[in-house]
């Protein structure tokens, strides 16, 4: 659809407030003549979920949407440990260097989330506001259905409503998401007090164990974050996982724990009651296109790549999606027929680098154990390790948005001036 009237403003719907509809809402907002709102469920803006990790990559897009300066706190994360969880050893170290000008962080998912709400104009966040369902309106857009019965139109929806998104389940009917068998419960605590347990949990690390880990991160303002995760076979979990930040009982938390260190069960202990929520990880397949609808939808974040969690970036991947999409449009002035098709050119092939990456490291990971035969625990724990390990992965966590941008621009221009 192009927009000819100089007087009709482009009517984007942003569904969900978390880090990728913020982002998109921001870049959107610095685009002449698109009028941006985004819809967001709960009735406050909250982030569940305990520590966020913010990569060179993350804080390339954050410079680019003015939010990165807004980010004030947080705990440096050059040195990551891997260590077995039964006997202490040591198995695996990094020690980075920052190549950009901001050092990767953890940081708490509210500190996030304030940055980039600094950033996003006034009146432009609905919130208690459930989508139900969209709909196709032909040549008068997308129309919007809402839990309150308010009905809204736009010429654009853009899904970020994450992993579970309703966006998607409406305009991709056939696409299915799977629980993949990982619960993680996660927390804060004071830093110091897991500090005086074991002097290793004040360094950012994960304690294995053949099927889970406990990761011990400090996040800033004198917190640290414990996050548990345990697989379980999804065929028999499967059915009742639907959980997404829901509380649990400590005693539920720490039966899973029972094997560790005394001192990580210690820690687990220490969890104040009220405090654990479950998270239960659910993947699904790599998308064909991250747009619908005769260009009409698109999907940014969680929503368009349902991958879990699994590069510890998918805030930086959904900021980066939004700050693209908005690039995009700003250089087509809007033509949502042009800008659409360059947001899926640019972005499907890094996703489907990242599927195809987990795939590999699964298969390498299964072979190093059919080599062991009959591999003992400890086989077990050094395989997940190697896995996590060992690969250049600076595609992903020195991304820089801004360059990936420059050259797609700079190669439309090329090819303008060779066709004159
Ligand atoms: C255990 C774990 C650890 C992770 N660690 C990291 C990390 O260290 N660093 C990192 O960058 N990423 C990490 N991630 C990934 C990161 O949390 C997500 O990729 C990121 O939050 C995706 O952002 P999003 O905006 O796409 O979706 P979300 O953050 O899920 O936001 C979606 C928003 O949409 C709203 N919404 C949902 N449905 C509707 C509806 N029907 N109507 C209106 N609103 C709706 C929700 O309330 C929510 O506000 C981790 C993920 C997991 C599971």
């Amino acid at each position: 659809m192009t927009v000819d009237s100089p007087v009709r403003p482009l009517k984007v719907a942003v569904v969900g407030g978390g880090p990728g509809g913020l982002a998109t809402a921001i870049a959107l907002a610095k685009i002449p003549k698109v009028e941006v709102t985004i819809y967001e469920k709960n009735k406050i803006l909250r982030e569940v979920g305990a520590g966020i990790n913010i990569n060179q990559n993350t804080w390339n897009v954050l410079e680019l949407l003015g939010a990165a300066e807004s980010l004030t706190s947080g705990h440096p994360t050059l040195t990551v440990l891997s260590l077995n969880g039964r006997t202490g050893e040591e198995l695996h170290r990094v020690e980075r260097s920052d190549k950009g000008c901001h050092t990767t962080i953890r940081t708490q998912r509210t500190k996030l989330q304030s940055a980039l709400l600094a950033h996003v104009k006034p009146n432009i966040l609905q919130l208690s506001k459930k989508l139900e369902r969209i709909e196709d309106v032909g040549d008068h857009g997308v129309r919007l259905y809402f839990a309150d019965g308010a009905i809204e139109s736009a010429d654009l929806v853009v899904g970020a409503d994450g992993i579970h998104s309703v966006v998607r389940d409406c305009a991709w009917p056939t696409y299915e998401i799977k629980f993949t068998g990982t619960t993680i419960w996660r927390a804060l605590l004071p830093r110091s007090e897991l500090k005086a347990l074991d002097p290793r949990f004040d360094i950012t690390a994960w304690w294995h164990l053949p099927t889970s880990h406990v990761y011990f991160s400090p996040v800033g303002e004198g917190f640290s974050e414990i996050a548990a995760r345990e697989l379980q076979d999804p065929k028999i979990h499967g059915a009742s996982k639907a959980s997404w930040g829901v509380p649990v009982t400590n005693e539920y938390v720490e039966s899973h724990f029972t094997e560790y260190l005394p001192q990580i069960q210690a820690a687990i202990k220490k969890i104040p009651t009220g405090a654990w929520r479950e998270f239960a990880a659910f993947a699904g397949p790599e998308l064909t296109q991250l747009t619908a609808w005769n260009n009409k939808v698109a999907l940014v974040g969680d929503s368009s790549h349902a991958l879990s969690g699994a590069f510890g970036s998918g805030a930086g991947f959904a900021m980066e999606d939004g700050w693209i999409l908005a690039q995009a449009l700003a250089y087509f002035t809007n033509d949502l027929s042009k800008a659409l098709p360059l947001f899926d050119e640019i972005r499907l092939p890094y996703y489907r680098k990242m599927y195809a990456h987990l795939e590999e490291q699964a298969t390498l990971m299964e072979e190093r154990l059919q080599l062991l035969q009959t591999p003992s625990e400890e086989d077990k724990i050094d395989s997940k390790v190697i896995k996590a390990g060992g690969r250049n992965m600076d595609w992903i966590y020195e991304n820089h948005i801004g360059k990936i941008w420059d050259e797609v621009i700079k190669r439309f221009e090329f090819q303008k001036q060779t066709i004159q």
